[in-house]
C-alpha cells in the first residue's frame, strides 16, 4: 500500500493547465467554472472538504473580482476566490498572534456548518486533492497580497495571466509568484534523531531543524551550513528525501537526510530556543503520546512524515514517490 498520501500537500496530480492562463479566464464568468473560498488565506470548508460555488453564488459579491485560475479538476475550471476584503462581524483579532489560529469564522451567504479555518488546523482532514488545492490558493493569494507594487520601479502592479503573474504598466516588467526553497533535515547519528524547537513553540514541542536556502547556494550545503550555525554539529552525507509545498506564506520544504559527523551541542540562542538527540525509542513514545517530556512534531507537516518513517525504518524518499 502506498503512504504517500501521509505527506500533507504531497500532491493530487491536478492538472494546471497552465495554457489556459493566458486566456485570461479569470476575468468572466464560466458556466463551467467552481469557486473555492478564502478570507485572509484562509479557506471556506464543510464537513471537511472544501465548499466550492459556481459563478453566480452571492458570496462571490464580497470577493475581489480578480480570480485565480487553479487547475482543471475533471470537467470544471476550479478558482480561488478571495473573500479577504470582507470584514465578518464580531471579528475577533486576538487569535492572530497565537501559534495557531483556532478562531473560525462563517459568512452569512453560505449554509450552516461551513466556515473559514485556518489552513494548518485542518489540512490533514482534507483530500489531497483539497490540500492541493487550497494551498495553490493561499499561496498564490498570499503573493498578490504582498507583492502589489513594481520590484523593479514601485509602480503599482496588476493582475495577470489569471493571477500567475503580475504586470507593471509603467515599466513593462513581468513578475511571476515566488516560492521560497527550506531544507528541513532528519539528522541522525546511530540510533537518535537531532531535533529543535524555537521561541514560542508549545512547551515540549521539538522538530527537525529547517532553514531557507541561500543565493549561490546548494541543498546539500544549506543542510550542513544551518545544522552547524544551530547546532555545532557537522554533518556529512546529505540525501534528498521529499518535498513538500508549505504555503505559510510561500515555502517549498526539502526533506533531506543527513548523518551527523559529531554529536556536541553548542545552540545559537538566537536561532532556536533549544536542540536534543532523541532516541528511536523516546522519540516512538512521544509520538504515541507517552512521552514525559518530548512532544512531537506537528502533524501534517514533513517533519512528522519524515519521523514517522524513520521510527518505521522506511525509506522516506520512497514513500514519498508512493513506492512503498
Ligand atoms: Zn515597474
Amino acid at each position: 500500500m502506498s503512504l504517500s498520501h501521509t505527506l500533507t500537500f504531497g500532491g493530487s496530480g491536478l492538472d494546471r493547465a497552465a495554457p489556459l492562463r493566458a486566456a485570461d479566464i479569470g476575468g468572466g464568468a464560466h458556466q463551467d467554472a467552481r469557486y473555492i473560498v478564502l478570507w485572509r488565506g484562509k479557506p471556506m470548508i464543510l464537513d471537511d472538504a472544501l465548499v466550492r460555488v459556481g459563478p453566480t453564488h452571492p458570496v462571490l459579491a464580497d470577493a475581489s473580482p480578480a480570480h485565480i485560475f487553479l487547475g482543471r479538476d475533471g470537467d470544471v475550471s476550479v478558482f480561488a476566490a478571495d473573500l479577504s476584503g470582507w470584514s465578518p462581524p464580531d471579528l475577533d483579532l486576538t487569535h492572530l498572534d497565537t501559534f495557531l489560529d483556532a478562531s473560525q469564522q462563517q459568512h452569512p451567504a453560505m449554509p450552516q456548518g461551513a466556515y473559514l479555518a485556518e489552513l494548518r488546523a485542518i489540512m490533514t482532514r482534507l483530500s489531497p486533492r483539497d490540500a492541493e488545492l487550497a494551498a495553490t490558493a493561499k499561496a498564490l493569494q498570499g503573493w498578490h497580497g504582498s507583492h502589489g507594487f513594481c520590484a523593479r520601479c514601485g509602480a503599482a502592479s496588476v493582475f495577470a495571466k489569471a493571477g500567475w503573474q503580475r504586470d507593471c504598466p509603467a515599466c513593462g516588467a513581468h513578475h511571476f509568484p515566488r516560492t521560497d526553497p527550506v531544507v528541513i533535515m532528519l539528522i541522525t547519528h546511530g540510533n537518535a534523531v537531532l531535533v529543535g524547537r524555537s521561541h514560542g513553540w508549545p512547551a515540549g514541542m521539538y522538530s527537525l531543524l529547517a532553514g531557507f536556502v541561500e543565493p549561490g547556494e546548494t541543498v546539500e550545503a544549506a543542510v550542513r551550513r544551518e545544522v552547524h550555525e544551530e547546532t555545532g554539529v557537522i554533518v556529512g552525507d546529505v540525501r534528498y528525501l521529499a518535498s513538500q509545498p508549505w504555503p505559510f506564506p510561500a515555502s517549498l520544504m526539502l526533506g533531506c537526510a543527513g548523518v551527523a559527523q559529531s554529536t556536541a551541542l553548542t545552540i545559537d540562542p538566537v536561532e532556536i530556543e533549544d536542540a536534543i538527540w532523541v532516541s528511536r525509542e523516546d522519540m516512538a513514545l512521544s509520538f504515541a503520546g507517552q512521552h514525559p517530556t518530548i512532544k512531537p512534531a506537528r502533524e501534517g507537516a514533513i517533519a512528522h512524515f519524515l519521523i514517522a518513517q524513520w521510527l518505521a525504518d522506511r525509506d522516506p524518499s520512497a514513500v514519498a514517490q508512493g513506492l512503498v
